[in-house]
């Protein structure tokens, strides 16, 4: 039995936006994760599958800020994604045609650049918007989406990932009994059924990479049901563990062992470990989108590190203009840690980002040179030397 965490009085308002919606449009935060593409697939195609047989007219499309990982392209549906940087107008139509916008694994709309804007701009008091996210809400939704005709949010950051509250929305529509729902039946094979093998496949690899594999954030039972309905559904999760973390180029293991013995420093008054890496450095390496993809995760597998801390530099995206400052490079800044030991204070209050306890980012607009003086001049003060 799965807990019931999402208020049903909301639930049942989800429902009412799915049985009225013709134009769909399903939009995941930038440099989309695996918890990004699997809470925005898993969505796409549990609706698809529940609501094409009632609906000749729906038209459904996932829009990514910009492209997702090699890794990541085998994921049911991935292919069919609309990618904002080189389809703006394609995608630009849709949103305007849109009567429900739903965002997953996000809630901030500055997260994606000129998409948010769109997004913002196109909001008229005709559109439904419903969010499911994990990210501590540190702005008002409310305020932010003043112009949906309806907001409907699951944002509950205490649960490890989007992909997952996808699935409990999805249990919860199944459980439901009133006449607005689009399933009334309760026994457990109904509600797999509402649930196809791709939605599964593509949840499960939102839990699995939002939790490295289980191995943080996933110490409660629940989580191993829902795992058990996902295998049960189909999912074979071995073949997902290989095709997401069996990938790597050869280029990619020659960097992580570059940036393990020629560049990781260690501070061990504060348990803590520094990776950065220049524009030049990843050229060297044939760098490609999703390289540095669990570089951070490394140096915490060393017994003394608690606090793990990963710079490299990036261009300025033609959409993040206006945050930059006039500067043409940026830092992507990836902090981990282990325990109760937060870094989403440092990476708000020192690189303007946030995130979750154990894993949170920001950004520097500006060299690398100054992001990691900035870093060194205010680890101490946030970093526990316990
Ligand atoms: P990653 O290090 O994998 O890029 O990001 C880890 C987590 O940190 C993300 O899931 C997200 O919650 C958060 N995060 C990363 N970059 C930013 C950022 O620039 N702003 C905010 N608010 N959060 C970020
Ligand atoms: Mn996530």
């Amino acid at each position: 039995m799965i807990s019931s965490i999402l208020s049903s009085k909301e639930v049942e308002k989800a429902a009412s936006f799915f049985e009225s919606a013709r134009n769909i449009v399903i939009v995941t935060h930038m440099s989309p994760d695996g918890d990004a593409m699997g809470s925005s697939l898993g969505m796409k195609h549990y609706l698809q599958s529940t609501l094409n047989f009632k609906l000749s007219t729906l038209n459904l499309k996932v829009i990514v800020p910009n492209a997702f990982p090699s890794f990541l392209a085998w994921m049911p549906g991935a292919e069919e994604d609309l990618v904002y940087e080189s389809q703006s107008q394609e995608a630009d139509a849709l949103i305007e045609a849109a009567d429900l916008i739903i965002l997953t694994d996000f809630h901030e709309p500055k997260r994606i650049g000129s998409l948010g804007d769109k997004i913002l701009a196109t909001l008229n008091g005709t559109q439904n918007v419903l969010i499911v996210d994990h990210h501590l809400a540190t702005t008002d939704v409310k305020v932010t989406f003043a112009k949906a005709k309806e907001l409907v949010t699951f944002i509950e950051s205490g649960s490890p990932s989007a992909s997952e509250l996808v699935y409990r929305l999805i249990y919860q529509l199944s459980t439901l009994n009133s006449q607005t729902t689009l399933n009334s039946q309760t026994t457990l094979n109904s509600k797999l059924s509402t649930l196809n093998l791709e939605a599964a496949r593509c949840l499960y690899t939102g839990m699995m990479t939002d939790t490295g594999n289980f191995s943080f954030n996933s110490n409660y039972p629940e989580m191993y049901e829902i795992v058990g309905q996902l295998v049960a559904a189909g999912v074979n999760k071995d073949e997902i563990y290989n095709k997401v973390f069996n990938q790597y180029s050869a280029d990619r293991m020659r960097l992580m062992g570059y940036c393990l013995y020629n560049k990781m420093r260690l501070f061990p008054e504060h348990h803590t470990a520094l990776i950065y890496l220049s524009r030049k450095e990843l050229y060297r390496f044939n760098f490609q989108s999703g390289d540095a993809e669990g570089l951070v995760n490394l140096p915490l597998q060393i017994s003394d590190v608690y606090y793990s801390v990963f710079m490299r530099e990036d261009k300025v995206n033609p959409s993040e203009i206006n945050l930059a400052n006039g500067s043409k490079i940026k830092v992507k800044i990836s902090l981990r840690s282990q325990g109760d030991r937060p870094v989403n204070v440092l990476a708000h209050e020192v690189f303007g980002g946030g995130g979750h306890k154990n894993a949170s980012g920001g950004e520097y607009y500006g060299p690398l040179s100054e992001a990691v003086q900035k870093f060194l001049d205010n680890y101490q003060s946030y970093f526990k030397p316990t």
